[in-house]
C-alpha cells in the first residue's frame, strides 16, 4: 500500500512542458535523448524512419526539413525515410504527455527494430493539458506537436506565421530526441538556459525554450530558428565521436 502511495504521489507531481515524466516506469521506451546515439551513429541503425502520425486536417508540413535537419547531423548510411500516415486518434481534446505514449504505442511499433531505428512525430487533434505546450518529447522516440495551440500562439501580426512555427517546434522536438540540450550529457559549452532546463540560452537556436511555448507570438515578432546553432551541433558532433560521453542510452 505504501509502494502504491508512493508511485502515486510521483505520478501525480509530473512535469509539465517539454519532457514526460514517468519514464522510470517504462525504461524500455526511454527518456528524450535515449535513442540520441542511435541516430547519430550508424553502429546498430544503419536506415531510419521518421513516422508522421497525424488527424485528419491537422497534416504535417514540416517533414522534409526534419529529415534535412537529422541527415544534416546522423549517420545513416542507408538513409532516412519519410513515413505519414492519417490516424484517427479518436481521443479527447486534452492530451496529458501519457496520452501521447499511450497513442504512439498503440498505433506506431517498436523503435528498434532489426538495423531500422523508428521515431514517431504525431499531430493530434486538440492541445496538451498544458495549454502552453506546443510540442512535447515523452520517450526515446516520440513527441507531439500541437497544431491547434499552434494556430492560437500566431501574434496579430501574423509574424511568425503558424507554418514558420510549426517549423521550429517541430524540428524543436527532434532535437530534444537528439538529446539537447545536456538532456544525456553535458556539454563543455555553457549555453543551457538555466531558468529553462534542456534549453538553449541563444533565441537564434531551435533549441530556445520559447520555440515550444505559445508565448512564442509575443517573445518573436519576425522570423525564428528552424536550426540547431553552432553550439548544438558542436554538442552532436561530440556525442557522435565518443568525445562526449551519454547517458540512459537504451542500447549500446
Ligand atoms: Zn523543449
Amino acid at each position: 500500500m505504501r509502494v502504491f502511495f508512493v508511485i502515486m504521489i510521483v505520478l501525480s507531481s509530473g512535469v509539465a512542458g517539454c519532457f514526460g515524466s514517468d519514464e522510470l516506469f517504462d525504461e524500455k521506451r526511454g527518456i528524450p535523448g535515449g535513442l540520441a546515439l542511435a541516430c547519430l551513429q550508424d553502429d546498430k541503425f544503419e536506415k531510419m524512419k521518421i513516422h508522421f502520425l497525424y488527424e485528419k486536417g491537422y497534416d504535417p508540413i514540416a517533414m522534409d526539413l526534419v529529415k534535412t535537419r537529422l541527415q544534416q547531423v546522423c549517420d545513416k548510411p542507408d538513409g532516412i525515410q519519410i513515413v505519414a500516415n492519417e490516424i484517427d486518434f479518436s481521443e479527447d481534446t486534452s492530451w496529458s504527455s501519457d496520452d501521447v505514449r499511450d497513442a504512439r504505442w498503440k498505433h506506431g511499433e517498436d523503435a528498434m527494430g532489426s538495423d531500422t531505428l523508428h521515431w514517431y512525430f504525431l499531430f493530434p487533434k486538440g492541445t496538451h493539458n498544458d495549454e502552453s505546450v506546443l510540442g512535447v518529447a515523452v520517450d526515446a522516440s516520440t513527441v507531439a506537436v500541437f497544431k491547434d495551440t499552434i494556430a492560437d500562439s500566431v501574434n496579430f501580426l501574423g509574424r511568425p506565421s503558424a507554418d514558420e512555427i510549426e517549423r521550429a517546434v517541430t524540428v524543436h522536438e527532434a532535437g530534444h530526441l537528439l538529446g539537447l540540450v545536456n538532456l544525456v550529457y553535458q556539454s563543455p559549452i555553457d549555453h543551457e538556459d538555466s531558468e529553462h532546463p534542456g534549453h538553449s540560452n541563444n533565441e537564434d537556436s531551435v533549441m530556445y525554450w520559447a520555440i515550444e511555448s505559445s508565448s512564442i507570438g509575443n517573445i518573436f515578432s519576425g522570423s525564428i530558428p528552424d536550426e540547431f546553432d553552432a553550439d548544438d551541433k558542436s554538442d552532436l558532433a561530440g556525442m557522435a565521436s565518443g568525445e562526449l560521453k551519454c547517458s540512459d542510452q537504451l542500447w549500446s
